[in-house]
């Protein structure tokens, strides 16, 4: 007799696979061993396991991917002198706050940003840690620390900011660093925590901030050093028409060109935001296959615009999703983000410009591919990573969506993932985060959080 699964979540009204042939699997079963994806098919031919997930009624999808946030940034949500201004505006008043973070501010925004990641169905997320304060200690290794406790698929980026104001950059002297203490701390946390094997559950990847806070200097010794280390690129890049004028004062060139003059035009590189490039330079980045983490919510929280997503699709370019900082969108929802993907498509190309599968498969399989995680992640075959999704589509929100639930996931709503499984563990069970610690993060959380911004205790 086989020997059981971990884990079985059966009887799913349909189970999205993703898989090359995206097969979808009316009343299937999905089962789970060592973290990884044993089997799928058809109601009756379920093996015994340890634990089953009665998925009736429920919609099953790969975990989604989220490739473009700053999880510190929880700690400054909404916060009013801020929620005025355009991007640079914004950062103009958020840097010199955040340059009171440390350990324990870092560690506690990543287990809180953890959390309401995986209550909205995101299994993997990448987090671009740039703002380094002198002394503040080792802000990522607290961020690795939270995603073991919390069981999270982490991709830490190391970030940086090497241009403050003195230089012509955006950020003030106290946030950014030279640029050996940052290829070197680059180097430890690589040698420290990146695990290369397919089926990872920490990466790291290295990430400059952005063309107004980092010289070409640091650009092309980042490039260099993530070849050198085989690991992943990213940055932001052409997220606002502020940033086009600034290239074109300070490099003579716009944002595209800098990003190919520095060395970056290369598959190991995913950019945010990409709101501003030409019908040139998208199919550029086809040819290098540079990825796009779009980030709808934030585009426009921010009022940057909409990005050129149907062409980067049309092209070729490989494109994920992002819920970006928590201080410029203020949620980090990937089902929001899927869905607001779906509605900006429309809104942007017509009804016919994006439909609820494409904005999935963005959300799954090209978030896969901007991590350099394909056919691993993202979808539902054996041996791929246990990264799984189970929806509710219950209650007065779907009452009426009996025939198609991928439409109806999106379509209707607002959703939140009822079982959350990461590497085959459940994280969200029936809709609860499954650690016990929650309530003291967030009291803890509210102490920092208050204390940046300069709040008296509730
Ligand atoms: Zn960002």
């Amino acid at each position: 007799m086989a020997v059981a699964a971990e884990l079985v979540v059966k009887n799913a009204r349909l189970l999205v696979t993703m898989d090359d042939r995206r097969r979808e699997i009316a009343g299937g079963w999905i089962s789970v061993t060592g973290g990884r994806v044993q089997a799928m098919g058809e109601a009756g031919s379920e093996p015994e396991a340890v634990r089953v997930i009665d998925a009736s009624g429920c919609l099953v999808t790969p975990g989604l991917i989220n490739t473009h946030h700053h999880i510190y940034q929880n700690l400054t949500r909404s916060f009013p002198p801020a929620t005025q201004h355009n991007l640079f505006g914004w950062l103009s008043t958020l840097y010199p706050i955040w340059a009171n973070i440390d350990e324990e501010a870092s560690y506690l925004a990543a287990w809180i940003g953890f959390a309401e990641l995986a209550l909205g169905g995101c299994t993997t997320t990448m987090d671009h840690m740039y703002v380094h304060p002198a002394g503040a200690g080792d802000l990522i290794t607290a961020e690795i620390t939270a995603a073991k406790e919390l069981g999270m698929r982490f991709h830490a980026t190391r970030g940086s900011m090497s241009r403050s104001k003195k230089d012509g950059g955006l950020p003030p002297d106290e946030v950014v660093q030279d640029n050996d203490t940052i290829l070197a701390e680059s180097e430890r946390l690589v040698g420290a925590h990146h695990d290369p094997t397919s089926h990872a559950m920490v990466q790291v990847a290295l990430a400059p901030c952005s063309p107004f806070s980092v010289t070409p200097d640091l650009m092309k010794a980042t490039a260099a050093l993530a070849e050198r280390l085989d690991v992943r690129l990213h940055t932001h890049l052409a997220e606002d028409v502020d940033e086009d004028t600034y290239c074109l004062d300070v490099y003579g060139c716009r944002p595209l060109e800098y990003f190919e003059d520095v060395g970056w035009g290369s598959d190991r590189s995913w950019v945010a935001h990409c709101v501003y490039p030409n019908a040139a330079e998208i199919a550029k980045m086809a040819e290098w296959g540079t990825g796009v983490a779009h980030c709808p919510s934030s585009n426009q929280m921010i009022g940057a615009g909409l990005a050129p997503i149907r062409e980067f699709r049309d092209a070729g370019v490989p494109v994920g999703l992002g819920c970006d900082g928590s201080s410029s969108t203020d949620s980090a929802s990937l089902w929001m983000e899927t869905r607001n993907a779906l509605l900006l498509g429309r809104l942007r190309g017509g009804p016919e410009a994006m439909q609820a599968r494409e904005a999935l498969e963005i959300a799954t399989l090209g978030g896969a591919q901007c991590l350099g995680r394909e056919g691993v992640l993202g979808l539902l075959a054996p041996g791929t990573a246990a990264d799984i999704v189970v929806w509710g589509l219950e209650g007065v929100q779907f009452a009426g969506a009996w025939s198609d639930p991928v439409e109806a996931l999106l379509r209707c709503g607002p959703n939140a993932a009822k079982y959350t499984i990461i590497a085959g563990k459940v994280v969200v069970d029936d809709g609860r985060l499954v650690s016990p610690d929650v309530e003291d993060r967030l009291t803890r959380h509210e102490a920092v959080s208050r204390r940046l911004q300069g709040l008296a205790l509730s």
